[in-house]
Formats: structure tokens, C-alpha cells, sequence
């Protein structure tokens, strides 16, 4: 057993919440940032502020906003190695510059800090060591959530740091399950989304999904599939390709310059013939022009936004919330408050101003990124008793619950802190 006496551990945002995710380790005489999050949405919500001349390294799970948005803060006046995935440097690159664009707050900072956050990066692949000064060993490994995420393993002066971002440990169509070295960890962060809840069988929602795709186009309708630009967007589109459904598919939106980057990077995706496949089966929207004909014939389109805040999903509901041949389709969690959960509870839609009847058919599959709650345990056993476990990134009921369990069922020493809260002195 090493000695945790000598790390330090901040939590900065992303505790008892989904969204700022940021954790500050100090050991070594070294502070290294784990994720630097934001909220995403029009009204932007930071992390708790680092000095970042102070940091010596961020380290940076995967590219969804949650995780990666408060990073370019850290440039406005000093130069931190950013170390991630190549594949996760370009996807955080695209989703940061859409933030700003969507952002109706003035922003802290502008494009010069996403260029100083690019050109300071170090490009690591899964399994790929590098040291920080002398004791530090850092590795990432993949996290099967969306192209290139990772968790972490930190190794300082022989204690072991276990940070598993967002974490599926199941496979898709699209990625690799999770996997990782969880030999002799000491302090593990764990995500809790899914902490209370179970998934239902991956395989029979696919079906359940294409069934009633198919079913709409047979009605002459468009199926309306509203997806996250990275990840879910791509993971439709290999699901589609996978039972080889026939019909008309487009993509429109974000999701079309996430794919492209994806395409560079084979390395990072499960089955990339398929991946090309199913890219090329689906047309590209470009226009009003495009969307107009998509909207005409009986289709499928996948675009964002993946709870219908915005994006070109909002414009084709207008177009299909009233004819019942038609479908709307969630593939993903729709949180309370946003236009895609209004719907799931009342049956109506906001169109304009006025408040209008949801005719369309309405479906929910659970083709989650994250692992569930059988999986999160299945993970909690391969860790030894003398584990520090804190849970994170999940609502409060989650994070607490959670680190409960944890205690209850196994004797585990486990926290669900709160932000701003510092723990050293391991054990405590
Ligand atoms: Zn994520």
C-alpha cells in the first residue's frame, strides 16, 4: 500500500451536478488539473478559479463541454500543457468554438486562448505513458463514451490516481468498451450518472428503435432522430447501417463536422468500415434548400440538438409536430427544463410563441454513453478495501446515493463531496 499521505484533492466543479467538471490534485510540489468543465447552453457556468500560472498540467478526459469548456480560461495568461487524446483536441476544439457562438454572456476569454490551448497540447494514445517532472506517470485509457475519451490513471511517487470521466463499460456500434488497469488504486473518482438507474438491454433497444423507424417511413412519415453532434449522431448512423436499413437517412448540423473529423482517426472507432459505410449512406444537409426536400419524402434525419436547445432539429419539429405519420425519436436522457423533456411530459410543443399539440409519435431508447448501475458496481469490485472512492458527475441524489452504497455493501471508505471541498491526509 502506497502512501497517500502527500496528495492533496480539490474539487473545483462537476460534484453532486452534471456539468464543470474540474478536479485539482497538488502533490509532488506539482498541481495538475483533471478536466476544466463548463455548463453547456446560452448562460455559461465555470469551474471555481485556479491561478493558472500556478498549473503544470490539465489533463483532459474527453471533449463534451461539461469537461472541456473552462480550458481556454487557463490561456488568458499562462501556457499549461494540456494532455489528451488527438482525437479529443479536435472534437473539444469544434464544441468550444460552437459554445462561444451560442454563448449569449460576453466570454472570459476568446479565440486566441482555444489557439494557445491547442498549440500547448501533448497527443497521448491509450496505453501511452508520459511523466510529468520525475514521479509523476500518467496514463489514459480508452473510455468507450465517445471518440477518443479516456480515464485516467496517475501514478505519483507510487500512489495511484483512478479518474474514470465519463466511463461505458458496454460495447456500441460505434466504440471499444472501456478498458483500463485498475491494479492497486488508491483514490478512485468515479462518475455517477447512472448510479441509481439500470439500462435496459442495449441490443433490444436498437431493435425496439429501427422498428419503429421502419414503421414510420412505411407511413410515409419523417422520422425526426434529435442527437449530440459527438458520439450519439454517429453511433444512430452505425446503428442504422448495422441492420441495414433502407431508406433515406441525412445528417445535418454539428454532428456532419464531427464526423469528418472522426474519419481521421480510425484508431479511435470500434468498426471504421462500417463507420465510412454508414457516413456515406447518409446525405449531407447543406441548406434551407436540403432540409426542405429532407422534410418532403419519408426519411430518417439525425441532427442536433440532442434535447432540441436549438439547432437544426428545432426547424424540422416545426415540420413534422403536426402530421401522426411523422415521428420524433430521443436516442439520449432528456434533462428537466429543456424543450425535449416538455414534450416526453406534457405532449406539447412550443412552436414560436404558442404552445401547439404534439401529433407526431413520440419514442424514447436508451442508447446511453454511460455505464449503468450494474456496470458502476461492476467496476467498484475490482477495486481492494483500502480504496478512497469519491463520487462525481451525476445529480446529487446520484453522487450521494452512490458513495452510500459504496460504503454500505462493501466497507469502502467513500465520499460524494461537494465543490470546493479538500481532502489530504489519506486515510482520513
Ligand atoms: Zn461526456
Amino acid at each position: 500500500m502506497a502512501e497517500k499521505n502527500n496528495v492533496k484533492v480539490k474539487f473545483l466543479g462537476g460534484t453532486r451536478r452534471i456539468g464543470c467538471s474540474a478536479i485539482l490534485l497538488q502533490a509532488n510540489g506539482k498541481n495538475i488539473l483533471l478536466d476544466y468543465g463548463a455548463t453547456p447552453g446560452a448562460h455559461l457556468d465555470f469551474p471555481l478559479p485556479v491561478p493558472s500560472k500556478e498549473i503544470d498540467a490539465i489533463i483532459l478526459t474527453h471533449a463534451h463541454i461539461d469537461h472541456s469548456g473552462a480550458i481556454p480560461l487557463l490561456y488568458t495568461v499562462a501556457n499549461p500543457p494540456l494532455i489528451t487524446t488527438p482525437a479529443t483536441l479536435d472534437l473539444a476544439e469544434l464544441l468550444i468554438y460552437d459554445m462561444m457562438n451560442v454563448a449569449r454572456d460576453p466570454l472570459p476569454f476568446g479565440r486566441r486562448e482555444v489557439k494557445r490551448m491547442k498549440k500547448n497540447s501533448i497527443l497521448l494514445n491509450y496505453k501511452e505513458e508520459y511523466k510529468l517532472g520525475k514521479n509523476i506517470k500518467i496514463t489514459l485509457f480508452n473510455a468507450g463514451h465517445i471518440p477518443g475519451s479516456s480515464s485516467v490513471l496517475l501514478e505519483i511517487n507510487g500512489v495511484k490516481i483512478w479518474y474514470s470521466g465519463d466511463i461505458n463499460t458496454i460495447s456500441t456500434r460505434l466504440l471499444e468498451p472501456a478498458n483500463m488497469d485498475l491494479e492497486d488504486v488508491d483514490i478512485v473518482f468515479i462518475e455517477s450518472t447512472y448510479a441509481l438507474k439500470d439500462h435496459p438491454p442495449r441490443e433490444e433497444q436498437e431493435k425496439a428503435f429501427i422498428k419503429a423507424l421502419k414503421e414510420t417511413i412505411e407511413d410515409q412519415g419523417v422520422a425526426l432522430v434529435p442527437a449530440f453532434s459527438v458520439g450519439r449522431s454517429q453511433e444512430v448512423l452505425c446503428i442504422l447501417e448495422h441492420y441495414d436499413f433502407k431508406g433515406r437517412i441525412f445528417l445535418d448540423g454539428m454532428a456532419r463536422w464531427a464526423s469528418k473529423i472522426l474519419l481521421e482517426y480510425p484508431t479511435f472507432i470500434k468498426d471504421y468500415d462500417l463507420f465510412v459505410r454508414a457516413l456515406k449512406r447518409a446525405r449531407w444537409i447543406e441548406d434551407n434548400h436540403d432540409r426542405f426536400k429532407a422534410v418532403s419524402e419519408p426519411g430518417v434525419i439525425v441532427t442536433p440538438a440532442g434535447m432540441l436547445v436549438g439547432g437544426s432539429a428545432t426547424w424540422y419539429l416545426k415540420y413534422i409536430y403536426k402530421d401522426e405519420n411523422c415521428g420524433l425519436f430521443y436516442v439520449s436522457y432528456q434533462v428537466p427544463g429543456t424543450p425535449g423533456r416538455r414534450i416526453l411530459e406534457t405532449g406539447k410543443v412550443r412552436i414560436g410563441r404558442k404552445e401547439k399539440k404534439m401529433r407526431a409519435r413520440v419514442g424514447y431508447f436508451e442508447l446511453s454513453s454511460h455505464s449503468g448501475r450494474t456496470q458502476l458496481f461492476e467496476l467498484i469490485e475490482k477495486f481492494d478495501s483500502d480504496t478512497v472512492f469519491f463520487t462525481v458527475h451525476g445529480e446529487e441524489e446520484s453522487t450521494i446515493k452512490f458513495a452510500e452504497e459504496i460504503r454500505d455493501r462493501y466497507g469502502y471508505t467513500a465520499f460524494s463531496p461537494s465543490v470546493g471541498e479538500t481532502f489530504f491526509q489519506f486515510p482520513f
